[in-house]
């Protein structure tokens, strides 16, 4: 069937369904019949092939068949404990990556769009999969739009179909049925599709195709998501590629050397590969996946959902954060103190006196329902409830009103003209009644002295409570279309209603912590600048002289130099449209900010994306900010928002912690390696010593250092610059210098065993070395902070992890079948303690560099 084409009648003829929606046992029938509403993804990658793909690494592969080949030459023993552990490391990695991907599986489910249907008469919430053919969808400006639909009502309603055209004007959408049965989707005006999003308006229709059956679904294929990767892990992996031709170059040098001396070709090929596959950190982008997709799921427990991965990385950058006001710093529970009406008020409405006329403008004039399942609750914004529940209290209030007057047309409210109108039928003419912003509302009022009024207003704002103005006017006859020129002119002002908004008790402390932690709190408003001012002075972000109130007229008659000389002293915008956020923004990315940015309606979309971190509102946010956003505050909590930059920096700090760790271990492997020959000693160790070391060290203590608390002071230091390199703070240095000390004690130890005749010296460096590194591990937990000050026992999982890696190293040398499988033998207790003294050194060298560190921090 076109539908395009076809009345709204012979649609729901066709689906079988009618205005009221469907009943339950017709939509538990459809479920079955057509399936869940939603895309097909690509195909998930098989677990057998998440487990094969930890082989892919060439090295791997190459060590792989040279063990094979050595076993098959030789020694059988030998490649099989290599082939064992590079099994052991690949179930390690999968483990791992599985957890990783389990965990983004779950964020995506937890951002499932909802959708608003009229089903058993009445209207409920559901997942968008839910749908089926037949459902009576809601629209709403700010909504996604769910499944195919076929308008049936449309109210001022546009849809913007960039995703499905390209065309990125929002289209004018209408009920009517067209005459072309070939027209263009983006012509199809009576149609609303999938995926794409209402800009403004409202609007019902009926669903005509779901899932893959929709416009958007039969192009799914090329709209396959890839997880984009972080900065960092882009310079790790692109560090990592370069590192492996240097390791290589080492490995083929190493080799050369062996030969020189006479070594076995076959053993030397296998201990070269062995230390390439042990110190090429290829496996760090991946571990960064797992920690930033753990911290995403941790961020969900603290109220913040991460949409965009690399998010959770840059988080802990942010200098500012621009932020609404209600609900985000205040509670959105609004209550109406009082109302103002004016000496005089020439509008003579039938039936009704002028006292009452405001009255009657608030309780007619509302975008609110009673919620017939929940106690006949009244339900939508908490400023519309306040204002229709205050209205019904009073006294000169007729409950008459809500059936005698009934409405006939609606302009929804936008940010943009920050008012709504009404129309209603009053006898045999039209009430039409505009709320909004006073100076919105005296824009479309013929009243000549507006001075008292403002001055009202402003009493009211300066106590910090919002401000909603009324005017009205009767019309002989209704506008065919809802027309907003005819509609919200020529009007006469009826009064004005203060409420207040109690601020979140812990947005105030979140913006202290703020301050301690370099970033500058800035409020974004489409209130009152008294009423914002107020309010920013209350909750600490107007602080200093210099800190300024702008309002949305003035930005816009600021150059865009006076913007860039003032922006670093403007702590709160008034009365700005949602585009002026996107100036704001730009302005502060100038002056190398990185901002965290809030909003909710259609319009802050474009601030969103562009911001660094976009902020969306769980509660209140329509699906299109939630779309461009990275993040989405499920308690819409602007302390949400300082705890999430405070996980941020310690995801961050344990990320660091990871790669100064495995950096230096590697180095050190190598140098001993390598050095050993060149300063004529024997090489130190096998190749299954070298595998083993490497598997033991990467793997659990580096995951236990992922999930290290967040240091004491982590909100007392300024954010870190976003652009800053790996090896930035020092953390090159730290590499090289850990690195020589692990490899010179390793070598020092071993010339000296070999010296006075010890036979166990291989087994003693083995043991050194990879004490060392679990030495290594422990110290690492802080990079200022002393291990014995932190408590040695208060990251459990890596005192675990350690000793498990320390018994596992004490079986191989004292078990007799492991130690033929190690070649290792079993130490005297005087050398065994001679190697945990040797170990430590690391650790009071690295503690030591701390004291020092310390000492010129505070110098
Ligand atoms: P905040 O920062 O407080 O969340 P906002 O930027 O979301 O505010 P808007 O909701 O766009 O501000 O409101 C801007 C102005 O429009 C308000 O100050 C108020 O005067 C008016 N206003 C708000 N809600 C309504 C409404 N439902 N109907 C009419 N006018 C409204």
């Amino acid at each position: 069937m076109n539908w395009h084409t076809s009345t709204s009648d012979a649609v729901f003829k066709e689906l079988q369904s009618n205005s009221d929606g469907l009943p339950a046992d017709e939509v538990a029938k459809r479920i079955q019949q057509y399936g869940p509403n939603q895309l097909q993804e690509k195909k998930k990658r098989p677990v057998w092939l998440l487990f094969a793909m930890q082989f892919k690494d060439v090295m791997i592969l190459i060590l792989m068949v040279a063990a094979i080949v050595s076993g098959i030459a030789g020694d059988l023993k030998d490649a099989i404990v290599i082939l064992i552990i590079i099994i052991i490391n690949a179930i390690v990695g999968f483990v791992q990556e599985f957890r990783a991907e389990k965990a983004i599986d779950a964020l995506k489910q937890l951002s499932a769009a909802m959708v608003r249907v009229r089903r058993n008469k009445g209207v409920t919430q559901i997942p968008a999969v839910e749908l089926v053919p037949g459902d009576v969808v809601l629209l709403e400006a700010g909504d996604m739009v769910g499944a195919d639909l076929r308008i049936l009502e449309a109210h001022a309603l546009k849809i913007e179909e960039a995703s499905l055209t390209g065309e990125s004007q929002a289209v004018d959408k209408s009920s009517q049925p067209l005459a072309d049965n070939d027209a263009p989707l983006g012509d199809r005006t009576n149609m609303a599709y999938k995926s794409t999003l209402v800009t403004a308006g409202n609007g019902t229709g009926v669903v005509v195709a779901t899932g893959m059956e929709t416009e958007i679904g039969k192009i799914a294929g090329m709209l396959q998501e890839k997880e984009p990767t972080t900065p960092l892990q882009q310079r790790l992996a692109d560090f990592s590629k370069k590192l492996s031709f240097v390791v290589l170059a080492i490995c083929l040098v190493l080799y050369g050397i062996g030969m020189l001396r006479g070594q076995d070709p076959l053993t030397m090929l296998l201990t070269t590969i062995s230390l390439a596959v042990a110190a090429i950190p290829e496996a760090l982008p991946a571990v960064i996946t797992i920690a930033l997709a753990l911290g995403a799921k941790k961020l969900v427990r603290k109220n913040a959902l991460i949409r965009k991965l690399p998010a959770v990385e840059t988080l802990g950058s942010v200098t500012y954060i621009c932020t609404d006001k209600t609900g985000t710093l205040t509670q959105n529970q609004m209550t109406v103190q009082e109302i103002w009406q004016p000496g005089q008020f020439d509008l003579a409405i039938p039936g009704i006196s002028k006292e009452q006329a405001l009255l009657l403008a608030m309780s007619l004039n509302h975008d609110s329902q009673e919620d017939h399942t929940d106690n006949n609750k009244r339900k939508g914004d908490p400023t519309e409830v306040a204002l229709v529940e205050y209205a019904f209290q009073q006294k000169g209030y007729d409950n008459k009103w809500q059936q005698a007057y009934p409405r006939e047309q609606e302009l929804p409210f936008d940010s943009d003209r920050k008012m709504m109108t009404t129309v209603h039928t009053i006898n045999d003419q039209f009430l039409v009644i505009t709320k909004g912003a006073l100076e919105s509302i005296l824009k479309i009022c013929n009243t000549a002295d507006q001075q008292p009024i403002t001055e009202q207003s402003n009493k009211l704002a300066e106590t910090g409570q919002r401000v909603i103005a009324y005017s009205c006017k009767l019309i002989k006859q209704l506008p065919k279309e809802t027309d907003q020129k005819t509609l919200e002119s020529e009007q006469y002002f009826c009064g004005l209603a203060g409420m207040i908004d109690p601020p979140r008790p812990e947005a105030r402390q979140a913006i202290a912590a703020c301050r301690t932690a370099g970033i500058v709190p800035v409020l974004i408003t489409g209130d009152h600048p008294a009423t914002a001012s107020a309010i920013a002075r209350d909750m600490g972000i107007l602080q200093s002289k210099d800190d300024r109130t702008v309002t949305g007229a003035e930005l816009a008659k600021f150059s865009d130099e006076d913007l860039d000389n003032n922006i670093t002293h403007i702590k709160v915008y008034a009365r700005v449209s949602p585009q002026q956020k996107l100036r704001i923004v730009k302005a502060l990315q100038k002056k190398d900010q990185f901002v965290a940015m809030t909003g909710d309606g259609v319009n802050d979309a474009p601030a969103l994306k562009r911001a660094n971190i976009g902020v969306a509102m769980g509660i209140t946010g329509t699906d299109v900010s939630k779309e461009a956003a990275d993040m989405i505050l499920l308690d819409d909590n602007f302390a949400t928002i300082v705890k999430a930059v405070e996980e941020g920096r310690r995801i961050y700090d344990n990320i660091r912690k990871f790669i100064r760790y495995v950096l230096a271990c590697n180095f050190a492997e190598i140098l001993t390696i390598f050095m050993a020959p060149v300063v004529g000693l024997p090489i130190p160790l096998l190749p299954i010593h070298i595998l083993w070391i490497n598997l033991v060290t990467d793997s659990l203590p580096g995951l236990a250092l992922a999930g290290e608390k967040a240091d004491t002071k982590i909100m007392q230091r300024p954010p870190r610059n976003p652009g800053e390199g790996i090896f930035a703070q020092g953390l090159g240095f730290y590499t090289i210098w850990v690195g020589v000390l692990m490899a010179t004690v390793t070598l020092i130890m071993q010339a000296w065993a070999i010296h006075i005749g010890d036979a166990h010296w291989q087994t003693m460096v083995f043991t050194v070395l990879c004490f060392s590194q679990m030495a290594q591990a422990l110290v690492s937990r802080s990079e200022y902070e002393f291990i014995y000050r932190m408590g040695i026992f208060t990251n459990r999982p890596l005192i675990g992890a350690i000793a498990l890696t320390s018994l596992l190293q004490i079986a191989i040398i004292y078990l007799p079948f492991l130690n033929k499988i190690f070649n290792t033998a079993p130490l005297t207790l005087t050398e065994l303690g001679f190697c945990v003294l040797v170990s430590a050194i690391t650790f009071h060298a690295v503690e030591l560099e701390k004291f020092i560190k310390r000492r010129s921090v505070k110098a």
